[in-house]
């Protein structure tokens, strides 16, 4: 990768039209305003990568919000505003922009949120989790394209390492280290010598960081293409024991990762399966402890409970001659969520094929007679009508009713009986 000092041509060339046209008029309105505008974080990065980013955050050197405002103004869009943190988001079309006034942070506790004052770019650049993360690209007329890298970040990116800025960074917000293991594994880089020293040394301190911002990073890492590899790495450096004592990674998540992308085609799998799978061995106080102390959402709640009660029917789904009807009175109360997981986690073919065979065909059987009929045939409305339904769909269920007259011979038998 060559060295670069300006991004002009690289904007044009990874930015649709209207993004492009977007930021040379905020860069103008910036200068009449005598402030500076900036591209700032990840998407910085990814121009120099050569990669397409949309996620764009711009940093201002003078009110972010005030000049948020001017460039909504001739558009049909919305504009959220954050005032205790000078930042600004702006929507219109299908863009979403995210506007902040630089600043300073500091920390008064670890784990605390920062304090924060307006700074200078710089300030705001040092703040920063990573070098190759602290680069700016200036949009004001004069100086447009020019890339700003005050930390060498693009020293960095060439080298494939990822650095913190100073020896408290990881102790300051210890989210870091997770991300630090993204940002790794995604662009495969390696964290730069005195920065794994330096996470090695922080990862107690991931206790003093709420399990809301773990949980966000962790559906960060989620997203990734390849999430295996995150916790593979965090597994070796017993990152992953920090969630929950008992998780290890021994390479099986790899290939229920795997499994789990193919199964899921086109589509990326959902987070709820990616976190059913990563927890499919603990025990059911310990995954308990995991949703509580993340605080995870219903949703995924009801997938990772749902995943391990089938653990629990294994046994009984592992035997061949295990009835359909017992397959779906096994699994009916589960969430499909739930059942893909136990298919792809099941190491035994058989529980696989039962397990497959309630998710493809069990789950939609319904026996030919309705209520009405059995109501028309003399059964006094109540609720034996109910439990007649359900023996005629167990007898639909193990083939030993397949047409209406063969229901209707089987009640009367019962009815006899
Ligand atoms: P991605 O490519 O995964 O979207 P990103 O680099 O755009 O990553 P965001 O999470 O959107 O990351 O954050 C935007 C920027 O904010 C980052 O590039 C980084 O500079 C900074 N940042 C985010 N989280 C932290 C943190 N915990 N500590 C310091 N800086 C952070």
């Amino acid at each position: 990768m060559p060295q670069v000092t300006n991004l002009a041509d690289k904007i044009e060339k990874r930015l649709p039209g209207e993004l492009v046209g977007f930021i040379k008029q905020a860069g103008k309105v910036a200068a009449g305003r005598e402030e500076a505008i900036y591209l700032v974080g990840g998407a910085v990065r990814d121009l120099l990568l050569d990669k397409t980013n949309l996620d764009i955050d711009l940093a201002v050197e003078g009110d972010a919000i005030a000049l948020a405002g001017e460039l909504i103004k001739d558009k049909d869009g919305k504009i959220t505003i954050h005032r205790q943190f000078s930042t600004a988001k702006i929507s219109w079309h299908k863009w979403r922009i995210d506007i902040a006034t630089a600043r300073r942070e500091s920390y008064s506790r670890p784990g605390a949120l920062p304090t924060v004052k307006p700074g200078s770019l710089k300030d705001d650049l040092f703040r920063r989790d990573f070098t190759i993360n602290a680069m700016a690209v200036a949009f004001n007329p004069q100086v447009y394209g020019h890339l700003i890298d005050p930390y060498s970040g693009q020293k960095d990116l060439r080298q494939g390492l990822i650095r913190v800025f100073h020896e408290k960074s990881f102790i300051d917000d210890s989210t870091r280290i997770w991300r630090g293991l993204r940002y790794e594994q995604r662009l495969d880089f390696q964290l730069e010598a005195a920065t794994l020293s330096l996470l090695k040394r922080g990862i107690a301190m991931l206790d003093t960081i709420s399990g809301d911002r773990i949980r966000y990073e962790l559906e960060c890492i989620l997203q990734e293409e390849l999430p295996e590899k995150v916790f593979r790495r965090a597994g070796e450096l017993g990152v992953l024991k920090r969630l929950n004592p008992s998780l290890d990674d021994d390479g099986w998540l790899a290939k229920k990762y795997s499994d789990a992308r193919q199964v899921s085609l086109p589509h990326k799998p959902p987070p709820d399966l990616y976190m059913a799978l990563l927890t499919y061995h603990l025990a059911d106080k310990e995954r308990e402890q995991f949703i509580s102390y993340l605080r995870l959402p219903k949703s995924i709640t009801q997938t990772l409970r749902d995943s391990g009660s089938i653990r629990a029917k294994l046994k009984e789904l592992t035997d061949a001659k295990t009835k359909p009807s017992s397959i779906y009175h096994l699994l009916y109360r589960y969430s499909p969520q739930a059942i893909t997981t136990g298919i792809i986690a099941g190491d035994s073919p058989i529980a696989c094929r039962n397990i497959k065979l309630y998710l493809d065909k069990l789950r939609f059987a319904k026996p030919l007679l309705s209520g009405n009929d059995l109501i028309e045939m003399g059964i006094p409305p109540g609720p034996q009508i109910k439990e007649i339904l359900n023996k005629l769909l167990d007898a639909k269920l193990d083939g030993r009713a397949k047409t209406r007259e063969d229901e209707e011979g089987m009640v009367g038998e019962w009815r006899k009986g």
